[in-house]
């Protein structure tokens, strides 16, 4: 017993060392990634249901990979995280989207905000407030278009710094969104102490709306605590009309899904933004 304990205890060692190599591997990769300049952000369209308009995009991180291809956030993110190099790429991402919502503009899009991913790493630096600054004002892009999400567990953890951060992000002008809301924790304290402005309900409810009783009063319910709270409810992950029309009929405010579109590069979500106005 003695001797098979050693061996399981070697076998377990050897996995973990696998598994550590592997993830150094990656991590060295992606910081290569990050200064050969070879992360892309794609935008997906945000519709006001009562007039149909391009409200906003959420600009979603991909690692354009010489021998992968096209990689998926799930795949980095959670490394990025680990390592600590989701500072330099969230940089890189607020300044991009930033960019590029200033490009848009000027190239005579109808206006609309740009959403971008904050990652409780990098909601807690202390510099996080000055690289928002500086990526609006070498964007020349005015602070109401910019819109931060924000995940419930960087909500929960109330401490001082945190709510300074984001009292000094509204003082600017900025607009705060807690993204897959309903998925994390049931307190609702935070919605009172953070001047959050939309809540994204969670596509695990959007989805199966039609079908189940229960997520549709979640639904409901998510949409009437918003409105009483006066924040906008934007649903996520809506696949097809009987799922946006259930919403309509719930009063959420906007939508966001492969029913409209999926997430798409920026020269593409422009020709997307002009093919919808109307003539
Ligand atoms: P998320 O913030 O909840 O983003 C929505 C995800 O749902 C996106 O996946 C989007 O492509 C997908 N989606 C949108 N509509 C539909 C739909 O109708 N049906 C289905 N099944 N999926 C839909 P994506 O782009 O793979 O991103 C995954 C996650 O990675 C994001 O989830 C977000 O948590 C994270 N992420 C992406 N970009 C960034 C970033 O720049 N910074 C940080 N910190 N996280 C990011
Ligand atoms: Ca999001
Ligand atoms: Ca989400």
């Amino acid at each position: 017993a003695k001797h098979s304990g050693r061996n399981a205890h070697r076998f377990f060692t050897e996995q973990m060392n696998v598994q550590a190599v592997e993830h150094m591997h990656l991590e060295t990769r992606l910081r290569r990634a990050l200064e050969r300049s070879e992360f892309v952000l794609h935008y997906q369209p945000q519709i006001d249901l009562a007039s149909g308009a391009i409200v906003g995009v959420e600009a979603l991180v991909r690692w354009q990979s010489p021998d992968h291809g096209l990689v998926a956030p799930a795949k980095f993110i959670p490394i990025a995280e680990e390592t600590g190099l989701i500072v330099p790429l969230g940089k890189w991402v607020l300044g991009e989207a930033c960019r590029q919502a200033s490009a848009w503009q000027a190239a005579g899009l109808p206006p609309f905000s740009v959403a971008v991913n904050l990652s409780g790493v990098q909601f807690r630096r202390s510099d996080l407030l000055e690289t928002v600054i500086n990526s609006l004002v070498l964007a020349d892009l005015d602070s109401q278009w910019l819109e931060l999400e924000l995940t419930e567990s960087i909500l929960i953890h109330d401490a001082e710094a945190t709510l300074d951060t984001a009292r000094r992000l509204k003082a600017i002008g900025v607009k705060l969104s807690v993204d897959d809301f309903g998925t994390g924790y049931s307190s609702l304290a935070y919605l009172k102490r953070f001047a959050v402005d939309k809540l994204k309900i969670a596509r695990p409810f959007v989805r199966d709306l039609v079908s189940n009783a229960d997520d549709a009063a979640i639904v409901r319910a998510i949409v009437q605590m918003a409105h009483a709270l006066k924040l906008r409810a934007i649903a996520e992950g809506v696949e097809d009309a009987e799922v946006a029309a259930q919403l309509r009929l719930c009063q959420c405010d906007e939508i966001q899904g492969y029913w409209i579109a999926r997430p798409m590069p920026a020269d593409a979500l422009a020709a997307f933004v002009l093919g919808r106005q109307p003539a």
